[in-house]
């Protein structure tokens, strides 16, 4: 066990720490912490602009103050094309399923075509079957791009490709890649993560009602490419990053994704292999360093570790790296615990050890004079308090500097365990102590006995001593190792000092001594 427990010590803080934190991460703390721990990431690196190109044509409340309800009718969306149009806007994409064939399509459909870089959205039923734009419509769009279901949780993704049909988002910044001339186009494999450059409101953005209006300001829109989408409160909303309440909608990721395409600055998680590299270098460097320094170095250290990775996360945001922050502060954070519950059970072990110590006689086993004062001053007022009687025996061994004489001060010292062994047998009740008061002097307290029960204690003694017949030589009383006992019993009161039944138990061993040893005398005050 000893052997065990020395292996195992060292590797306790990583083996507690790394099993609870599992658990922990398995009963989804981690994952339902990541999103709070994301967004103060992002909070704390601060908002940048948006890109100048996008612009968001909003069907927000006023629109539909305005306008009535939704759905509208088709020529709303084919005068809003006129305006963006007339206003050489570049790109635009409708963020809005235009599924159902409609008496207005036709007008539409010209509109579209006018405009010649639009493109429209598609989503999927839920038998999975693609739903897409009706016919007129679509053939007339430059692209179609889904509008991804989103994940309501950070870090919200968008695939960039689902079967034939891109992201819109994707297809958007494609189609306005190749509309600039430009070649090249990014393709991507994994999800995408936005990296979602400020706060929504500061995006350029109007009012669907105020571009049909003409209300804009001359050249607002030129060159840019333009989201058309819902925003009124109720459609679909979700928190992005940056905000701390329900504001954003799909529109608005969309605009994230563009964003991030325009700038090339799409957010990666570091890979798998980097995760185990980094917990394998953690697990070393808590083996074989951290372990190593005093506990209250370790939990600096840990703490120094908790500020410092949150501030890495902030900085890994201007190289597109999004770093897990709730994961390692908890690892950390257990482990601290780990350590600390783990150094406050070893210390508590070593002063039990200590105190287990500084009570016991090392060469008899027994308890020693320190224990005895403590323990017989409880037994004393308890005794006082319950009108109890208590019985205590003083015993030394006779002739026993003879015995060292003749044998040797190490089978003396033999000889004192085996007259302790003995003592410790003759007394059955739990209560009962047995003490070596100093050299070969033993005491037995015996609460709540009489006189008579302590006699019957010191012939069971001397039975016992007389069965053993330890040889000796020496003594002029016997020729073997004989006992001494002086006892002495006392229904203490309030008056009387424990002292007193001491000194009345050392008198009649004196008296047994002088009557010739090997015998008890007996007291009761
Ligand atoms: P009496 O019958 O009157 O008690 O005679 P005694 O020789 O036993 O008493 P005395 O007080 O003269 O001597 C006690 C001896 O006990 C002296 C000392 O060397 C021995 N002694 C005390 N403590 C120890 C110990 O821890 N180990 C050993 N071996 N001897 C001890
Ligand atoms: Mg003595
Ligand atoms: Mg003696």
């Amino acid at each position: 066990m000893a052997v065990q427990s020395k292996f195992l010590a060292p590797w306790l803080p990583l083996i507690m720490s790394g099993v609870v934190t599992l658990i922990l991460t398995q009963l989804g703390l981690v994952s339902s912490l990541e999103p709070f721990a994301q967004r103060l990431l992002f909070q704390a690196r601060g908002a940048q602009p948006w890109s100048e190109e996008i612009v968001l044509i909003k069907i927000d409340e006023a629109s539909i103050n305005a306008l009535g309800w939704f759905p509208w009718q088709r020529d709303r969306y084919a005068q809003l094309l006129h305006q963006l149009t007339a206003a050489e806007v570049k790109t635009v994409a409708f963020n809005i399923l235009f599924s159902e064939e409609t008496d207005e399509d036709q007008a539409f459909a010209e509109a579209i075509e006018d405009h010649g870089q639009v493109l429209l959205a598609s989503t999927w039923r839920e038998d999975q079957s693609p739903w897409l734009p009706s016919p007129t419509l679509a053939k007339k769009a430059v692209a179609i791009g889904h509008m991804t279901q989103l994940e309501k949780t950070l870090p919200v993704t968008v695939e960039p490709h689902i079967d034939a049909y891109p992201a819109l988002a994707i297809a958007t910044a494609q189609t306005h890649q190749l509309n600039q001339g430009e070649l090249g186009l990014l393709t991507f494999e994994q999800p995408l993560l936005a990296h979602w450059p400020g706060p929504i409101n500061q995006l350029q953005q109007y009012s669907f009602i105020d571009v049909l209006e003409q209300r804009i300001p001359q050249g607002a829109l030129q060159g840019k490419i333009a989201l058309v989408g819902m925003t009124a409160a109720g459609f679909d909303p979700f928190t992005s990053p940056i905000e701390s309440d329900l504001t954003a909608s799909g529109i608005h990721l969309h605009a994230a994704i563009l964003h991030s395409y325009l700038q090339q600055n799409f957010l990666h998680k570091p890979g798998q292999s980097w995760g185990i590299l980094c917990l394998l270098l953690w697990g070393l460097g808590l083996r074989f360093g951290l372990s190593r320094l005093t506990e209250a170095k370790q939990l600096i250290a840990l703490f120094i570790g908790l500020l410092i990775w949150p501030v890495l996360g902030v900085l890994s945001l201007s190289f597109n790296i999004l770093l897990p922050i709730s994961f390692p502060l908890l690892l950390l954070t257990i482990t601290g615990f780990s350590l600390l519950l783990i150094s406050n059970i070893r210390l508590h072990r070593i002063n039990r050890k200590l105190q287990s110590k500084a009570t016991t006689d090392a060469l008899t086993g027994l308890k020693n004079r320190s224990f005895f004062n403590d323990y017989s001053a409880y037994i004393w007022r308890n005794s006082i308090r319950e009108k109890q009687p208590i019985c205590l025996i003083i015993c030394d061994i006779d002739h026993f500097k003879q015995y060292n004489d003749t044998y040797g001060h190490l089978a003396g010292d033999a000889c004192l365990s085996q007259v302790a062994r003995n003592l410790q047998r003759a007394v059955y009740r739990t209560t009962d102590l047995v003490i070596r008061y100093g050299g070969e002097e033993f005491v037995i307290l015996l609460p709540n006995s009489n006189l008579e029960q302590g006699c019957t204690i010191a012939q069971r003694i001397q039975f016992q001593l007389a069965q053993q017949a330890i040889p000796h030589k020496g003594s002029s009383t016997s020729d073997q190792v004989t006992l001494s006992f002086g006892i002495a019993c006392i229904t203490p009161s309030r008056r009387d000092r424990l002292m007193l039944l001491i000194d009345q138990a050392d008198k009649v061993l004196y008296r047994a001594k002088h009557e010739g040893r090997d015998r008890y005398k007996a007291q009761q005050l």
